[in-house]
Protein backbone atom coordinates (compact mmCIF):
# COMPACT_ATOMS: atom_id res chain seq x y z
CA UNK A 1 0.00 0.00 0.00
CA UNK A 2 0.85 3.62 -0.92
CA UNK A 3 3.23 5.06 2.29
CA UNK A 4 3.66 1.79 3.76
CA UNK A 5 7.38 1.60 5.93
CA UNK A 6 9.95 0.00 3.92
CA UNK A 7 12.13 -2.51 5.69
CA UNK A 8 15.34 -1.07 4.24
CA UNK A 9 14.40 2.41 4.49
CA UNK A 10 17.08 4.13 7.10
CA UNK A 11 14.10 7.35 7.45
CA UNK A 12 11.80 4.70 7.78
CA UNK A 13 13.39 3.42 11.04
CA UNK A 14 14.59 7.07 11.94
CA UNK A 15 10.29 7.29 12.39
CA UNK A 16 9.56 4.56 13.97
CA UNK A 17 12.39 5.09 16.65
CA UNK A 18 14.12 2.27 15.47
CA UNK A 19 17.60 4.57 14.80
CA UNK A 20 18.31 7.21 16.83
CA UNK A 21 18.18 10.95 15.69
CA UNK A 22 18.45 14.45 17.38
CA UNK A 23 14.53 14.87 17.23
CA UNK A 24 13.73 18.91 17.32
CA UNK A 25 9.85 18.21 16.64
CA UNK A 26 7.31 15.63 16.25
CA UNK A 27 3.84 16.03 14.75
CA UNK A 28 1.37 13.02 14.29
CA UNK A 29 2.52 12.65 10.29
CA UNK A 30 6.16 14.33 10.40
CA UNK A 31 9.59 14.50 12.10
CA UNK A 32 12.09 16.92 11.85
CA UNK A 33 15.55 16.27 13.43
CA UNK A 34 19.28 17.25 12.39
CA UNK A 35 21.19 16.05 9.51
CA UNK A 36 23.85 14.10 11.01
CA UNK A 37 26.07 15.51 8.26
CA UNK A 38 25.01 19.41 8.52
CA UNK A 39 26.41 20.82 5.52
CA UNK A 40 25.74 24.59 7.30
CA UNK A 41 25.26 25.64 10.92
CA UNK A 42 21.66 24.66 11.09
CA UNK A 43 21.03 21.52 8.90
CA UNK A 44 17.23 20.11 9.42
CA UNK A 45 15.46 17.28 7.88
CA UNK A 46 11.72 17.43 7.91
CA UNK A 47 10.29 14.25 6.64
CA UNK A 48 6.65 12.54 6.93
CA UNK A 49 6.26 9.13 9.18
CA UNK A 50 4.77 7.67 5.59
CA UNK A 51 7.16 6.12 2.72
CA UNK A 52 7.02 8.04 -0.34
CA UNK A 53 9.73 7.81 -2.51
CA UNK A 54 10.55 11.84 -3.17
CA UNK A 55 8.72 14.62 -2.23
CA UNK A 56 6.83 15.38 -5.39
CA UNK A 57 5.63 11.81 -5.39
CA UNK A 58 4.32 12.32 -1.66
CA UNK A 59 2.25 15.65 -2.62
CA UNK A 60 0.92 13.83 -5.43
CA UNK A 61 -0.17 11.06 -2.87
CA UNK A 62 -0.95 12.80 -0.25
CA UNK A 63 -0.76 16.74 -0.59
CA UNK A 64 -2.04 17.77 3.31
CA UNK A 65 0.75 15.70 4.34
CA UNK A 66 2.97 17.49 1.93
CA UNK A 67 2.08 21.03 3.23
CA UNK A 68 2.75 20.00 6.73
CA UNK A 69 6.41 19.18 5.54
CA UNK A 70 6.63 22.94 4.30
CA UNK A 71 4.66 24.28 7.75
CA UNK A 72 7.32 22.20 9.92
CA UNK A 73 9.97 23.04 8.05
CA UNK A 74 8.82 26.88 8.89
CA UNK A 75 8.21 25.72 12.30
CA UNK A 76 11.73 24.66 12.97
CA UNK A 77 13.78 27.06 11.30
CA UNK A 78 11.40 29.96 13.69
CA UNK A 79 12.60 27.77 16.47
CA UNK A 80 16.40 27.72 15.52
CA UNK A 81 16.03 31.45 15.56
CA UNK A 82 16.17 31.22 11.43
CA UNK A 83 14.56 34.49 9.07
CA UNK A 84 16.05 33.24 6.48
CA UNK A 85 16.86 29.63 5.08
CA UNK A 86 16.76 27.50 2.33
CA UNK A 87 14.97 24.49 1.53
CA UNK A 88 16.00 22.11 -0.99
CA UNK A 89 14.21 18.84 -2.37
CA UNK A 90 16.96 16.44 -3.87
CA UNK A 91 15.27 14.22 -6.16
CA UNK A 92 16.84 11.53 -8.22
CA UNK A 93 20.38 10.50 -7.36
CA UNK A 94 21.83 12.77 -10.28
CA UNK A 95 20.70 15.44 -8.32
CA UNK A 96 22.31 14.16 -5.01
CA UNK A 97 19.28 11.97 -3.45
CA UNK A 98 20.78 9.54 -1.49
CA UNK A 99 17.91 8.58 0.59
CA UNK A 100 14.61 7.96 -1.12
CA UNK A 101 11.91 8.72 1.75
CA UNK A 102 10.56 11.92 1.48
CA UNK A 103 12.51 14.91 3.07
CA UNK A 104 13.16 18.46 2.79
CA UNK A 105 16.34 20.26 4.22
CA UNK A 106 15.91 22.76 6.33
CA UNK A 107 19.78 24.75 5.72
CA UNK A 108 20.63 28.40 7.39
CA UNK A 109 23.02 29.95 9.81
CA UNK A 110 25.38 31.38 6.89
CA UNK A 111 24.97 33.60 3.92
CA UNK A 112 22.85 31.84 1.74
CA UNK A 113 24.45 33.35 -1.75
CA UNK A 114 26.52 30.37 -1.15
CA UNK A 115 25.88 26.72 -2.23
CA UNK A 116 25.35 24.51 0.11
CA UNK A 117 23.95 21.09 -0.93
P1 LIG B 1 19.66 13.51 0.38
O1 LIG B 1 21.09 13.51 -0.10
O2 LIG B 1 18.98 12.18 0.13
O3 LIG B 1 18.85 14.68 -0.11
O4 LIG B 1 19.73 13.74 1.95
C1 LIG B 1 19.93 12.73 2.87
C2 LIG B 1 20.51 13.38 4.09
O5 LIG B 1 20.39 12.46 5.16
C3 LIG B 1 21.99 13.73 3.98
O6 LIG B 1 22.16 15.13 4.17
C4 LIG B 1 22.66 12.91 5.09
O7 LIG B 1 23.68 13.62 5.77
C5 LIG B 1 21.50 12.61 6.02
N1 LIG B 1 21.65 11.36 6.75
C6 LIG B 1 22.11 10.16 6.25
N2 LIG B 1 22.09 9.23 7.21
C7 LIG B 1 21.61 9.83 8.34
C8 LIG B 1 21.37 9.35 9.68
O8 LIG B 1 21.56 8.19 10.03
N3 LIG B 1 20.88 10.27 10.56
C9 LIG B 1 20.64 11.57 10.23
N4 LIG B 1 20.18 12.39 11.17
N5 LIG B 1 20.85 12.05 8.97
C10 LIG B 1 21.33 11.18 8.05
ZN1 LIG C 1 11.01 5.24 4.20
Amino acid sequence: MAGEPQPDCLFCKIAAGEIPATVLRKTERTLTFRDINPQAPTHLLVIPHAHYPNAAALAAAEPEIAGELLAEAGAAAAEEGLSDYRLIFNTGAGAGQTIFHAHVHVLGGRALHERMV
